[in-house]
This record gives structure tokens, sequence and C-alpha cells, in this order.
């Protein structure tokens, strides 16, 4: 029988997980708080640890993690830029994800961002609520005939394309790896980031986080972009440059931006921080803007993305517990 310790544990993990649990015989110990370094220590007489976007398993974190003799780190997320994988290696220590998980779940929050965003509708609720039936200010565009820029057209970014075609938008592309195969059967243009930039209506980020891809979207990048154009981020928040951004917002040049993730997500996201004072003066900046929408890293939140989620976490854990490989693709 194997301990699983769960940090930065939510209603709805527990819910998933208990569910999922059945016979198996693992024991979870629910944590509210994260992993990190300093909490490592309750890890001690865990098998294995489950873990989310904001636990930091850092070098000094495994090893902590390896001196309790911790055999698996289970990610129940698809972004891993949190797990120093090296360090993982040379520790032994297995780190596997929840690579599969509902891709729709994820592209469909960008579209209902870039919907709600375009057509104002969450100006519109507030107003409506307050009995405010104006419509000054609330105008949007059609998406039909518009291009839309996809920035990683992995499970994600081909989603979300093709939901976007489903509009009538053009769709433009930019990958590392094209997909010159999917493009051509969907009609895809692959383009080079500054074409894409210049070119698109809609911009919609689906790449990981890597030394790469940081602040992919700088100062220069949001020049070029289209005066009115949006910017739609459910990746990771480091893609963006914030500093910029706020320029660009400022300057009046964007139509818009939405935000599922947000460079420094992690001292705020996920924390019932009413009735507090604000302490990160960006994003205190950004919730300022008419047409700014924010989201707190919410695009997995479905039932389905949970489902998946839970099972392949229980599926690692007990392939660990019966010395059987883990899921084919989840193993980093
Ligand atoms: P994926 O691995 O299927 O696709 C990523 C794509 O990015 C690949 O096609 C890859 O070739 C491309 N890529 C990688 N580095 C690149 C670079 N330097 N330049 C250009 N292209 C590059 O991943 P996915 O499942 O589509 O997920 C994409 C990202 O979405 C994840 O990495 C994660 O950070 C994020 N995500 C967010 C949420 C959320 O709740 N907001 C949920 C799931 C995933």
């Amino acid at each position: 029988m194997l301990t699983v310790a769960v940090y930065d544990t939510k209603p709805y993990d527990r819910e998933f997980l208990q569910k999922d649990t059945g016979a198996t015989g693992i024991r979870w110990r629910f944590l509210d708080f994260r992993l990190m370094a300093e909490t490592a220590f309750s890890a001690e007489g865990a098998d294995a640890v489950c873990v989310f976007v904001h636990d930091q398993l850092d070098r000094r974190c495994l090893e902590a993690l390896a001196k309790q003799k911790v055999k698996l780190v289970v990610l129940r997320c698809a972004g891993f830029n949190n797990v120093d994988l090296a360090a993982a290696r040379e520790l032994k220590i297995a780190v596997t994800r929840a690579a599969d998980y509902s891709p729709y779940a994820v592209a469909e929050h960008a579209v209902a961002l870039l919907l709600t965003l375009n057509r104002k509708i969450h100006r519109a609720y507030n107003r409506v609520r307050d009995q405010n039936f104006a419509l000054t200010g609330l105008v949007g565009f059609d998406l039909h005939g518009k291009t839309a820029g996809i920035l990683g057209t992995g499970k994600i970014g081909q989603i979300t394309a093709g939901i976007l075609k489903g509009f009538g938008m053009r769709i433009l592309a930019f990958d590392l790896f094209p997909q010159t195969g999917w493009a051509s059967e969907n009609g895809v243009e692959y383009v080079d980031i500054d074409v894409l930039a210049r070119e698109s209506d809609v911009l919609s980020l689906h790449l990981p986080l890597t030394p790469k891809t940081k602040f992919i979207i700088h100062r220069g990048t949001l020049e070029l972009m289209k005066p009115g154009a949006i910017l739609i981020n459910v990746s990771r928040g480091k893609l963006v440059d914030t500093a910029a951004l706020i320029e660009a917002l400022k300057s009046g040049r964007l139509g818009g931006v939405a935000l599922d993730v947000y460079e420094e997500e992690e001292e705020v996201f996920y924390e019932d921080l009413s009735g507090m004072v604000l302490q990160d003066d960006e994003l205190a900046r950004l919730l300022m803007f008419p047409n700014v929408l924010v989201t707190a890293h919410q695009a997995f939140l479905t039932h389905e993305a949970l489902s998946d989620i839970s099972r392949v976490t229980v599926r690692n854990i007990m392939a660990l517990a019966e010395g059987r490989p883990f899921v084919e693709g989840t193993v980093l």
C-alpha cells in the first residue's frame, strides 16, 4: 500500500482523486500548502508526491525528497517548468505528468475568453446587473473573415485552431515543429513569428514555458501587432513580458488581452485574497484596464479534464506500486 502526499490540495482534487482510489489501497495525505524545499520535510513516509503548477521542485526540494526515499513525483498538470528534471534524474526520482488530459477544456477556455473580451460580455454583465442598459463602449468585431495566429500547434493549439476555423477565421500558425499534414488538411498556414504577429487579429499562445519561450511576447512582438488586435494567453504567464504588455495597453494599440495565466501568478492565484490589499502592482494595473480579462489559471477546470488527470495520476501511482511501466507518454 502506497502513501502519496498531495500538495496544494483543493476540494476538487480531493473529490476526483478519492473517486478514482477504488480498491487500489492508495493512502492519500492531502496537504493544502505547496511543496518547496522549505516544506519538503512533510513528505516523510510518503512513497510519492502529487503536485500542481505552483509547487516548486527545484534541486534542493528534490534532494530533500530523495533523502526521504520518495520515488515518484506525479504532476497533476501538463506543464512541467516547475520541476528540475535533470536533478530528478540524478536523484533517481521518476517524474510523470498528466500529459493527455482534455485539451478541449483548455482550448475552449481560450475561446471563451476571446468571445467574452471581444463582445465585452464581462462589462455588459456588470452593466445590466446595475440596470444600465446602454450599449456605448460595447462594440466588438466579427471573428468571421479575420485572422487568428496560433503560437504552438500541439494538442491544445490544434484544437483552438479548429474551433476558430469554425468561426470562419483564416488560421496562421508558428511552431518549432510544424505539423505540415495537419496544416494542409485544415487549411492552416505556417509563417514565422513576425508575420504571425503582424497579420493576426487574434493571437493565441499554446506553447510550453522553456528558456526559449520565456517572454516570446515582448515589446518588439507587441509593436508588430495590428492595432486593435487581441492577445490570449492560457499557457504560462512567463511567455509574456508583463511590463511591455502594460505599456502596449496604455498606448491604446491593443484591442484587448485575456489571460488565464500571469507572470507572477504563484503569489496570488488559487488564493482568496478578497478584502486584502493587493501587493502586486503590475497585476493591479492589469486589472484596471477595461479591455483586460483575467481568470486565475482555470482553463483545465472541467469535469472531463479533472477525471482524466485523476485517472492517470492513480494509474501511475499503481504502476510504481506494482513495478509496472508508467502510462505511455506521461514520463518526463
Ligand atoms: P503540446 O506539447 O502538445 O504542444 C506544445 C507545442 O509547442 C508543440 O507543438 C511544440 O513543438 C511547440 N513548441 C515548444 N517549444 C517551442 C518554441 N520554442 N517555439 C515554437 N514552438 C514551440 O502541449 P499542449 O498540451 O498543447 O499544452 C501547451 C501548454 O498549455 C502547456 O505547456 C501548458 O503550459 C499550458 N496549459 C495550460 C493549462 C491551463 O489550465 N491554463 C492547462 C494545460 C496546459
